[in-house]
């Protein structure tokens, strides 16, 4: 609730960009936190914070746990924030239980994972794992023209006492709580979510080119209407997506028609497809025949598809999954094993060492919304698992 304070919305949510004034007062608050603590932070060029609590080998490679302090323009108070929070507490826990590790544990507050303000998301971690380049993402510019360069710099200057950490350096495990920001656990009745992965997803961008013709004097059968072949788009791949088992997600989210006159026949028309599966082979079937849909509806209109970004499904380490289930289990929290529906920091952090993922529920399944809201009780729940499993990680 503190930390909600940074950003706050007259209607109870969050509005903490990446970057912006309100994230940067954030990521302050946090660092006395966890100074006020006696944690080291330190931050990497890309304006990743680490906070480390020593084990007894120094030399040795670092459990680390942790999300992003950054939120939607319209977000709540729980996304990212709790994973950092969580990841603070946990330390502070282990402090308090006299709990001596051999490996140092790190909490980590990746740099943009919501991807609004400046796209993509998800830059903090996929940039430390080199996934993307520094290069790649310095010249981006959010809708007021402002370089992420620039936003960066005032980022890292704001807090100029930081030591600079080097990127990529090599991490023993990562584990990240989160809210579920789905309705399944809510449904369930269950506390922890066994994150078993992150479904994979692909974009992409429809653009539909007709005839502009005045809609009096042209007739119908001589029309190129742009917006009724995107019609029949639309549902020929309503029936493409059909899933009996209700897993493949598909969303049409932007669709624009031009000239958008009431007396004029439109000549183009732009939408995009949002569409997501676990399964890597159900994924690249259906997207492989988009185009193909398209096509065959467009009638005499002209049709360019374009696949825009595509991320393949993250299945999370076996041991670490099983470990998130037996902590549960030990401390007497009822859970489920179950998929993220959203992207996260995990995914990247999967690529390159053992990753795993605690969910816990939120009401409604509602995020990214002034309305998401998640019980303490239930916060807490996911924060013991995530520091029992911590002293254990980090004695491995
Ligand atoms: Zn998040």
């Amino acid at each position: 609730m503190d930390l909600a304070q940074f950003g706050a919305r007259p209607d109870g949510g969050v509005n903490r960009q990446a970057l912006s004034p309100e994230d940067i007062a954030g990521r302050a608050q946090f660092i006395t936190w966890c100074e006020e603590q006696g944690y080291a932070c330190s931050s990497d060029a890309v304006g990743n914070l680490f906070v480390r609590r020593a084990g007894t080998d120094p030399y040795a490679d670092p459990v680390l746990t942790g999300s992003h302090l950054d939120s939607q323009p319209t977000g709540g108070k729980f996304d990212g924030a709790f994973g950092v929070l969580a990841g603070l507490e946990a330390l502070q826990a282990l402090d308090d239980t006299g709990i001596i590790t051999r490996r140092p544990v790190e909490v980590v507050a990746w740099t943009n994972e919501e991807g609004s303000r400046f796209q993509p998301g998800c830059m903090g971690s996929s940039v430390f794992i080199g996934a993307t380049g520094m290069e790649d993402i310095l010249g981006c510019r959010d809708r007021d023209g402002v370089l992420v360069a620039d936003a960066l710099a005032q980022t890292l200057a704001a807090a100029p006492n930081l030591p600079r950490r080097s990127m990529a350096f090599p991490i023993a495990a990562y584990v990240e709580c989160h809210i579920e920001q789905g309705p399944i656990l809510e449904q369930a009745g269950k506390t922890i979510g066994i994150v078993t992965g992150i479904q994979g997803y692909r974009w992409f961008a429809v653009e539909v080119r007709g005839q502009e013709a005045h809609s009096g004097t042209t007739p119908r059968r001589a029309q190129k209407d742009a917006l009724k072949a995107a019609s029949a788009m639309v549902n020929a791949l309503e029936t493409l997506m059909i899933d009996e088992s209700d897993t493949l997600r598909f969303t049409i989210g932007r669709f624009e028609v031009e000239p958008g006159s009431p007396n004029v026949v439109p000549g183009r028309v732009f939408f995009t497809i949002d569409m997501r599966h676990p399964d890597q082979a159900v994924l690249a079937a259906r997207a492989a025949a988009v185009e193909a849909t398209c096509r065959a509806a467009a009638g005499t209109c002209e049709v360019t598809v374009t696949q825009t970004f595509a991320t393949p499904p993250i299945a999370f380490d076996g041991a670490v999954v099983d470990l998130v289930a037996e902590t549960a289990d030990r401390l007497g929290l009822p859970s489920m094993r179950l998929g993220s529906g959203a992207g996260h920091d995990a995914g990247y952090m999967a690529r390159v060492c053992p990753s795993a993922m605690i969910f816990v529920p939120c009401e409604k399944g509602i995020s990214h919304h002034p309305a998401e809201f998640a019980t303490s009780a239930d916060l807490a729940a996911g924060t013991r698992v995530l520091a029992d499993m911590l002293a254990d990680l980090a004695n491995r």
